[in-house]
């Protein structure tokens, strides 16, 4: 939640996201540099786990950058998220498929488990979604300020928060139970 506090306008998380979908490429790139002659099979499984979990990483990042993108508004800018979040999954995916692992998660055996999983995100993110856009709907962008979902009353983007999954007003914040 640092990220939301610190109040700038570029969204460190973007960058993150970013940079750990443009490091997974280059895991994968060095793998697929060492085809050939004398492959050395325990350094590219090494090579595509590492990158496998970068890019794993990556992605959460940059779903934490959407969010720290829809609950700060300042932020400005091209959204790197989304260009961190591509570039992260594209990198899971040749990771995956160099050492066996896009084959393993792709057995029939396993998409119920998928399908849950999937349902069960969309469900937790249902509740911060309607958070998001109760306060963009409320949001101000000349006062930079937003209504607190609690008391209604107006408050700044630099003094309110967001506690879990609402934006409370300063005191709201100091006299919540939450
Ligand atoms: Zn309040």
């Amino acid at each position: 939640m640092s990220a939301l506090e610190a109040g700038g306008r570029t969204n460190p998380w973007a960058m993150r996201s970013l940079q750990a979908g443009l490091f997974g490429l280059f895991l994968d790139f060095l793998t697929l540099s060492l085809f050939g002659a004398g492959f050395p099979q325990g350094l590219a499984f090494g090579l595509t786990a590492t990158a496998s979990l970068v890019a794993v990483s990556g992605v959460l990042i940059a779903h934490a950058s959407g969010h720290a993108r829809r609950r700060d508004p300042r932020f400005e800018g091209v959204d790197l998220g989304t260009a961190g979040l591509l570039l992260s999954l594209l990198a899971f995916v040749i990771a995956a498929f160099l050492n066996g692992l896009l084959g393993l998660l792709l057995v029939p055996l396993f998409w119920p488990f998928w399908i849950v999983l999937g349902i069960v995100a969309a469900t937790l993110h249902l509740r911060s979604r309607a958070a998001e856009q109760a306060f963009a709907a409320t949001y101000d962008a000349s006062s930079e300020s937003a209504a607190c979902s609690r008391c209604a009353q107006r408050e700044f983007l630099r003094t309110g928060r967001w506690m879990g999954d609402a934006w409370i007003c300063r005191t709201c914040s100091a006299g919540g139970s939450a």
